[in-house]
């Protein structure tokens, strides 16, 4: 029986080192040795929860079960948020997997284990293979964050000729910023300051607004698919009139409140509100061969895998000054 370290979240929301035992390999059960996790935003709404944390993993496979058939001892893998699905509902049989109603996510299942750890055990059909151009530091950030703007953009069915604007630049931002230039689309940045324009223009922004107390903004050509990636969400009756006829507006931002917007623009304008969930794993897997076929990479800060540099990690990102998306590695 497979035991390993793990790090949990508790009452105080302090970082807990925990051993975590699970059964002998049986089916698709892959032992995976962890070399590096993402710290995503939604790690902090579990921090004061008694489970593992973490969902951004990649690391090496060091055992198999015995119906493994495409995996084998030393390959490179990571996986995200979705553990499990049934495999036979309308969804799964549909390539929407994610929306399957027996599905098995992050801190809903499977929660003795996560990618805050030493080690884990998941299904073979929930991994991913990490292509070579892609470390793992580099590919971790991708299983969850990578994987969410992809599919965000994915879902909408963005074309190359689409002005594509992106809210805020932060993990999910900076590399939603690449994706859509890499996907040929016009790219336009909205952020609270100047901060960080250079940046964003090298990542392959056309155009960066400053929206902070601005009544009203002028975008220039309109945005056809908004993707929105701050904490908080913006004034609408400031982004609204930046945005073009039929325009598709993606929140992607996971918080506790109501979605609000005014009606009449929205109605008249012929917008559409798209909520999407993480990716399926088809679309992953291509998420994962376009970003290692265009030098997509995420910029990483790198924090020790241990309860303190979990601390430290969380703590970086809580503050905002996360650049941009943090990566656990073992000492
Ligand atoms: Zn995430
Ligand atoms: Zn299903």
């Amino acid at each position: 029986m497979p035991s390993f370290t793990v790090y949990k979240g508790s009452d105080s929301g302090k970082i807990v080192k925990a051993e975590t035992t699970r059964p002998d390999l049986k089916n698709d059960d892959v032992l995976v040795r962890i070399t590096a996790s993402g710290v995503c935003g939604t790690d902090e709404h579990y921090k004061h929860a008694d489970m593992a944390l973490g969902h951004e993993g990649a690391g090496v496979v060091e055992d198999v079960g015995p119906g493994v058939t495409s995996l084998k001892k030393g390959d490179r893998v990571g996986w995200g948020y979705e553990h499990d699905s049934c495999g036979h509902c309308e969804y799964c049989l549909s390539g929407r997997e994610q929306y399957c109603p027996e599905r098995k996510m992050y801190g809903m299942a499977d929660t003795d284990q996560g990618s805050f750890a030493s080690h884990g055990v998941w299904r073979e059909a929930f991994l991913f293979k990490i292509p070579d151009a892609l470390t793992d530091v580099e590919a971790a950030p991708l299983m969850c964050g990578g994987a969410t703007v992809f599919n965000a953009l994915h879902a909408t069915g963005v074309k190359p000729t689409d002005r594509v604007g992106v809210m805020g630049v932060g993990g999910l931002g900076h590399l939603a910023i690449q994706f859509a230039s890499k996907m040929g689309c016009d790219v336009v940045v909205l952020s609270g300051t100047d901060n960080k324009k250079e940046e964003a223009m090298k990542l392959g922004a056309k155009d960066f607004i400053a929206t902070k107390d601005k009544k009203e903004i002028d975008v220039g050509r309109k945005i056809d698919v908004l993707v929105v990636t701050t904490s908080v969400m913006p004034d609408w009756n400031v982004i609204l009139p930046a945005l073009a006829p039929t325009a598709a507006i993606i929140p992607l931002t996971v918080s506790e409140g109501d979605f609000t917007i005014p009606q009449n623009p929205l109605i008249l304008g012929g917008h559409t509100v798209h909520g999407v969930a993480v990716s399926a794993r088809a679309v992953h897997r291509q998420m994962l061969a376009f970003a290692a076929l265009h030098n997509i990479k995420p910029i990483v800060m790198k924090f020790p895998m241990t309860a303190d540099g979990i601390e430290e990690a969380m703590g970086t990102l809580r503050d905002g000054k996360m650049r941009y998306r943090g990566v656990l590695v073992p000492q």
